[in-house]
């Protein structure tokens, strides 16, 4: 009934644009949590000029490779017990590290493998990495390790890259140039904001994410203001349509009230598909083509849509677009206070994924 419609050609767009804007610098393709809801392998086929994925958790490494995928594949948590870096030597993934406890399973391994390592910096955000001193212990240490490839390569995160009107990612460019200007290897510090507002952080790999699938990740502008192509398009269809009295209501709590003779068609998606509950009367949805709006509350299963304005009045099986294309998810996202991230990530098994 509900489908993710996922378009390669849009995808495979959007990656060149990013490699058009950091012509100097390799592609790190970020699909971890089923590549943002979009399908983890699909994607990664459809990405196979990235110069390398990263994903979040070994079990998201391994299903690339159970798929055949062999592009390098960066885990950006690393790995958390002995068998877990037996995995990642098996399937050649690269490790960020950024515990000391990740350090000492890299001294005790006995896999015969050098891995390629990210040494993660704290420069700010207060999530993973080592500060300050620690950083540069970490390094000396890692750099002694057999199991570890020389050079140790250099990572941080932005954590306010959106907002560039703060002063936190310069202090934080500032913190990671301290920290590495005289150590050698790779570098990567942007994500999909980092390589938006921030030319001097797309060092030797960028790592977008969102920009990928065609969405933006700063508050107020679309990915079509920067000439991306939404990916994912949500859609769903008509399953009823009735004429409604003024004053009558809709939906669960009666929460929308027909203020005019009102034409409503009911839709077959709802929060059991992953389209937020607390999407309120008024959020747009394209029906046909055309957009209107949500009427009454969303339910598990439904949404009251009111047509009654629309040029064509719809019938039974006619689509409905609740995100995607000609409906950016940045607005949804903010109808539901929210991020796009969240609600790309956010559709449920229920929803039928097509790569097209
Ligand atoms: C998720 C993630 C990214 C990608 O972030 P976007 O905002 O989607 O571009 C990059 N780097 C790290 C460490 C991440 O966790």
């Amino acid at each position: 009934m509900v489908s993710a419609t996922v378009d390669s050609g849009a995808l495979r767009h959007n990656l060149q644009v990013l490699r058009q804007w950091a012509p100097r610098s390799r592609v790190m393709a970020v699909i971890k949590a089923n590549a943002y809801g979009h399908g983890l392998v699909a994607v990664a086929r459809a990405l196979e000029s990235a110069d390398a994925f990263a994903v979040a958790r070994v079990d998201e490494g391994l299903t690339l490779r159970a798929a055949g995928i062999k592009t390098p594949t960066v885990l950006l948590e690393g790995v958390f017990d002995r068998e877990q870096l037996d995995a990642a030597a098996a399937a050649n993934f690269e490790l960020v590290v950024h515990t000391a406890e990740q350090i000492d399973l890299l001294r005790a391994a006995a896999t015969g493998v050098k891995f390629k390592v990210w040494l993660k910096l704290d420069s700010g955000m207060n999530r993973l990495g080592f500060k300050g001193a620690e950083f540069g212990a970490a390094h000396a240490a890692l750099s002694a390790l057999s199991a570890v490839q020389s050079p140790v390569n250099l990572f941080t995160h932005l954590a306010a890259a959106d907002e560039p009107e703060l002063a936190t990612t310069a202090d934080q460019l500032a913190r990671f140039d301290a920290a590495t200007r005289f150590l050698s290897g790779e570098r990567s510090i942007a994500n999909s904001a980092g390589m938006l507002g921030f030319a001097e952080a797309q060092a030797d790999w960028v790592r977008p994410g969102l920009l990928l699938y065609g969405v933006s990740p700063i508050s107020g502008t679309i990915g079509a203001d920067y000439g991306l192509r939404p990916v994912m398009t949500l859609r769903s269809h008509v399953i009823a349509v009735k004429d409604l009295a003024a004053g009558e209501q809709v939906g669960y709590g009666g929460a929308w009230t027909a203020d005019r003779a009102t034409r409503l068609a009911v839709a077959a998606v709802g929060y059991g598909d992953g389209y937020p509950r607390n999407l309120g009367s008024g959020t747009p949805v394209l029906v046909n083509g055309e957009r209107t709006g949500l009427a009454g509350r969303v339910s598990m299963d439904m949404i009251g849509i009111d047509v009654t304005e629309l040029r064509r009045p719809p019938a039974l099986g006619d689509p409905v677009v609740l995100w995607g294309e000609g409906l950016p998810v940045e607005e949804i996202a903010v109808w539901a206070d929210t991020i796009p991230y969240e609600l790309l990530c956010g559709i449920s098994q229920r929803v039928a994924v097509n790569l097209r």
